[in-house]
C-alpha cells in the first residue's frame, strides 16, 4: 500500500491523504499519476478528487488512513503544468485547493464521468443524402448550403458550426440525409497558407515581429494600442506562424467582448478549428471544448476568464484582450485575476503572453515601467483615421431636457440628418435608479440592502441591483398612500422613451443587459446597427467593449458625474478607461468622430487631462499619484470582507484579526475594521479590513498565519468571511 495526497472539492484548507491499495494500481494497468481522478470515501459520502502528490513526505501515520475506492483515469486529466498553475493560484489567493480545482474542471469531469476516449463528432451524408438533389431543398436555403458543404466529404462538428446553425444540422439528421459518426480527436493539421491578412502598418509590423520572435520563450508583452489601431490584426498575424507549426493559441476576452463578431474575425481568417468557451455553454459542450483543447484538435480557443484553466496539448501563445477589463477578475468564490494568472501560465508553458488594451491597467503599466513586461505601442489608427474629438458640455450653463443639453440634442439631430449614427452612453440600466413619493419623500429602498431598488418600467418591477430582490411597482406610496410616485434619476429605458418622440423618424436600438437577455438578441441588435441606416444607439458599458460601429460619428456620454468624486482609489482609472473606450467607438470608418461629454464639473482635473492629453498621459500621472499616496500597484493590497446577520459580529471578528496582525507583522499597514461602501446587502451587515504591504512576500506570510488562526475561532462560525487578494472592486 502506498499513500497519495488528493485534492478534494471541499472548502477546507487542508490536505487529504489516502491509501492506494496495490490491486487498484494493477487494475488500472499503469502507475497512478498526479492529475488522475480518484473516488474516495469522505465522511459518509464518496467524493471525486484529483491525485495531487504521490508518497507525500509529511503524510500521517498510514494506519489512520482510509483506502481510496477507485481510480477513474488511466491518463491524468490535469497536466503537470496545469497542476502547478492551480497550486500556485491556491497559494497566491489563499483559497482552498479543492475549490480552485472546481474552477478548472468541467462539471462532467468533476462528477467522475469517464473521459470519452478523445472522440469528436463528424457529420457525413447518408446514402439517402447522397441521392438527394438540389430540388429537395427548395424551401430551405440553409439546409441546401449544409448539404452542399457535406458533399465535399465528412466535416468536423466544430467546423460545421462555424457556418451553419445547429438547428439546420438537426433538421438534416431528422430527415436521415446526414449522420453523425464519432472519430478520435486528433491534433489539428498545421496550416501554413492561411488567408493573407491586411498589409500591416509599420508600427503593426514591428509589434508582430517582436511577438513572433519571442515564440518558444516566456515573454510578457503589454500592447498599448489606441482604439482602432489594429490590435486584432496584430493578434491574427502573430498567431499565423504558430498555426504552421501546429501550436495552440488561447485568447482571453472580457465577458461581453465575446461576441459572434469577435469569433468570426478569428474563424474567418484561418482554416483551422477555432472554438469558443463561455458561460453559455452546456456541460456537454464544455467537456467537448475541453477535449478539443486537451487533444490539440482545437487550434485557437477564444474564451472568457475560466478558459485560462483549459488543458492544452501545445500552447504557443496567450493573448489577453482588453487586459484592463474588471470582468477578467472573478468577483466571488475563488477570486482570481485571469490576466495575472495568464502571465503565470505563460511562464509555466514557456510561451509569450500579450496583454492588449487601449487603456492599460495601472498594474500592467507599472510592470512595463519595471521592465517585467515589454511595452509595445500602436499610437495611430490603422486606417489613418483621426481619433475622435472630445468636447466637454457644461450642464450648468445650458437648458437641459431629458438629461440632455440643448446643444447635444441639436448635434444629434444634425448627425442623423447627415445620414450617420449616434451613440448615447449611460451606465445605468432600467428606467430610473429609484422611485420616490412626492408627498412624503418615501424612496423605493430595498428591504435587505442599503440601496434603492431600480424601477424597470418595461417589466413593471422594482429590482434591487445588489441582491436581485424584485417586487411589483406600487401604485401608491406604501408610507402615505399618495399616488404621486415619481422616478428619481435616469436610466437607459427612460432615455430611450424620451429620445423616441424627439427623433420620431429614426429607429433606436438599446443595448444593455435587459435588452439583450434573450438568446440571439444582442446579435440581432448588432445586425440592425450594421445595416448602416441613421439611427440612435442607447446603451450601458456594453457599448464600450470592442464593437466596431463604422457609421457612428457622434458619441454622447450622458452622465459621469457620479464617478468623479468616488472614494474608491480606482475610480478615476476606471472612469478614464470607460470614457476612452466609449469614445473609441466614434469615427472608426472614413468619417471623423466627435464625443460630447456632459458634466457639471468641466474643470475637474481628470476630465481636463483626458481632454487635452488623452489616456496615456492621464495614466502616467495617475501612476505617479499612486506612488505618492502609497497605493497599489506600489503596495500590495489584500482585503478581508465579512458578512453577518448581527452588525457587531463582523467588526469584532476583524478587530481580532487586527490585533493578531499587529503582533505578527507590525510593518503591515491595516485600515479597518471599516464599514463596506454598501453597508448592508441581502440582509447581512458588511465590514472590511484592508491590509497594505510593501513586500508581497510578507503580506502572504501574514495572510496565511491569520487564516489558519481565524479558522479556529468560534466567532468564525457566526459569519461569512472572504479574502480578496489584489481586489479590483472595493465594494
Ligand atoms: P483595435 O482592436 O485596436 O480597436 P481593430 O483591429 O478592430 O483595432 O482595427 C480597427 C480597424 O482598422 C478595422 O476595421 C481593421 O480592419 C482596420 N485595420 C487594422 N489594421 C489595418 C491595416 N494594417 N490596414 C488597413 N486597415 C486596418
Ligand atoms: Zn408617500
Ligand atoms: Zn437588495
Amino acid at each position: 500500500m502506498s499513500v497519495i495526497r488528493v485534492a478534494l472539492p471541499v472548502p477546507l484548507r487542508q490536505s487529504f491523504d489516502y491509501l492506494l491499495p496495490e490491486p487498484l494500481q494493477v487494475r488500472v494497468g499503469c502507475r497512478v499519476r498526479v492529475g488522475c481522478r480518484v473516488r474516495v470515501p469522505f465522511g459518509s459520502r464518496e467524493l471525486i478528487g484529483v491525485v495531487w502528490q504521490l508518497e507525500p513526505a509529511d503524510a500521517f501515520a498510514t494506519d489512520a488512513l482510509k483506502p481510496i475506492v477507485d481510480v477513474i483515469d488511466q491518463e491524468p486529466v490535469l497536466s503537470e503544468r496545469l497542476c502547478q498553475l492551480l497550486s500556485f493560484a491556491a497559494d497566491y489567493y489563499h483559497h482552498p485547493l479543492g475549490e480552485v480545482l472546481v474552477a478548472a474542471m468541467p462539471a462532467l469531469l468533476r462528477e467522475g464521468k469517464p473521459l470519452p476516449a478523445y472522440r469528436a463528432l463528424v457529420y457525413q451524408l447518408t446514402e439517402l443524402g447522397q441521392q438527394a438533389s438540389e430540388s429537395d431543398f427548395k424551401r430551405s436555403a440553409r439546409q441546401l448550403a449544409l448539404w452542399q458543404q457535406l458533399q465535399h466529404g465528412p466535416q468536423n462538428e466544430s467546423a460545421l458550426l462555424k457556418h451553419h446553425q445547429r438547428t439546420t444540422i438537426n433538421q438534416l439528421l431528422q430527415k436521415a440525409l446526414i449522420q453523425a459518426v464519432e472519430q478520435p480527436f486528433q491534433p489539428y493539421t498545421p496550416q501554413s497558407d492561411s488567408t493573407a491578412g491586411l498589409k500591416l502598418t509599420t508600427d503593426q509590423a514591428l509589434v508582430v515581429s517582436r511577438i513572433v520572435q519571442a515564440a518558444g520563450q516566456f515573454q510578457p508583452f503589454l500592447l498599448e494600442g489606441i482604439t482602432g489601431s489594429g490590435k486584432t490584426e496584430v493578434y491574427l498575424q502573430s498567431i499565423s506562424p504558430l498555426l504552421a507549426q501546429g501550436q495552440q493559441v488561447l485568447v482571453l476576452v472580457p465577458e461581453i467582448g465575446l461576441t459572434p463578431q469577435t469569433l468570426a474575425r478569428f474563424a474567418n481568417r484561418f482554416a483551422v478549428p477555432v472554438l469558443s468557451w463561455h458561460s453559455g455553454l452546456t456541460d456537454t459542450e464544455r467537456l467537448n471544448c475541453w477535449q478539443h483543447a486537451a487533444s490539440g484538435s482545437a487550434a485557437i480557443v477564444i474564451g472568457t476568464r475560466s478558459a485560462l484553466f483549459l488543458r492544452f496539448r501545445k500552447l504557443g501563445l496567450i493573448i489577453v484582450d482588453e487586459e484592463h477589463d474588471p470582468s477578467l477578475k472573478q468577483q466571488d468564490g475563488f477570486r482570481y485575476h485571469a490576466r495575472d494568472l495568464a502571465v503565470k501560465r505563460a511562464a509555466l508553458e514557456t510561451c509569450p503572453v500579450v496583454l492588449g488594451s487601449a487603456t492599460p491597467s495601472l498594474e500592467s503599466l507599472h510592470n512595463s515601467v519595471q521592465g517585467r513586461f515589454q511595452l509595445l505601442t500602436l499610437s495611430s489608427r490603422a486606417t489613418g483615421q483621426q481619433l475622435p474629438k472630445l468636447e466637454l458640455i457644461n450642464l450648468q450653463q445650458q437648458t437641459v431636457r431629458y438629461g440632455l443639453a440643448e446643444q447635444c440634442i441639436q448635434r444629434i439631430r444634425h448627425t442623423l440628418e447627415q445620414g450617420f449614427q449616434v451613440m448615447l452612453f449611460l451606465n445605468r440600466r432600467g428606467y430610473a435608479p429609484a422611485l420616490s413619493c412626492q408627498e412624503c419623500g418615501w424612496l423605493s429602498d430595498c428591504h435587505r440592502c442599503d440601496a434603492s431598488m431600480t424601477w424597470h418600467k418595461q417589466s413593471r418591477q422594482l429590482i434591487c441591483h445588489h441582491c436581485g430582490a424584485m417586487r411589483p411597482v406600487p401604485k401608491q406610496c406604501s408610507h402615505c398612500g399618495s399616488t404621486r410616485l415619481q422616478p428619481l434619476g435616469q436610466g437607459t429605458e427612460q432615455l430611450e422613451e424620451q429620445l423616441q418622440p424627439l427623433f420620431p423618424n429614426y429607429p433606436l436600438v438599446r443595448l444593455d443587459r435587459d435588452s439583450t437577455r434573450r438568446k440571439g438578441s444582442l446579435d440581432q441588435a448588432l445586425q440592425q446597427i450594421a445595416t448602416g441606416e441613421p439611427q440612435l444607439i442607447v446603451g450601458t458599458q456594453m457599448l464600450a467593449k470592442g464593437h466596431h460601429f463604422p457609421l457612428v460619428t457622434l458619441v454622447v456620454i450622458v452622465d459621469v458625474d457620479g464617478a468623479l468624486y468616488s472614494s474608491d482609489f480606482r475610480a478615476p482609472e476606471q472612469l478614464a478607461q470607460l470614457i476612452t473606450q466609449v469614445s473609441g467607438r466614434a469615427g472608426r470608418a472614413q468619417h471623423a468622430g466627435t464625443v460630447l461629454l456632459q458634466t457639471r464639473y468641466p474643470e475637474h482635473s481628470m476630465l481636463q487631462d483626458i481632454l487635452h492629453n488623452g489616456y496615456d498621459s492621464f495614466a502616467r500621472l495617475a501612476l505617479e499619484e499612486r506612488q505618492q499616496t502609497q497605493l497599489p500597484p506600489y503596495l500590495s493590497l489584500a482585503l478581508f470582507r465579512t458578512e453577518s446577520l448581527q452588525d457587531e459580529t463582523g467588526q469584532q471578528w476583524l478587530q481580532q484579526l487586527v490585533e493578531l496582525a499587529r503582533q505578527l507583522a507590525p510593518e503591515i499597514q491595516l485600515l479597518g475594521p471599516i464599514r463596506a461602501p454598501l453597508e448592508r446587502k441581502a440582509g447581512k451587515y458588511r465590514w472590511q479590513l484592508h491590509c497594505y504591504a510593501k513586500q508581497r512576500r510578507q503580506l502572504h506570510q501574514l495572510l496565511q498565519q491569520l487564516i489558519s488562526e481565524a479558522e479556529r475561532w468560534p466567532l468564525s462560525r457566526k459569519l461569512r468571511w472572504q479574502l480578496d487578494v489584489d481586489p479590483i472592486d472595493l465594494a
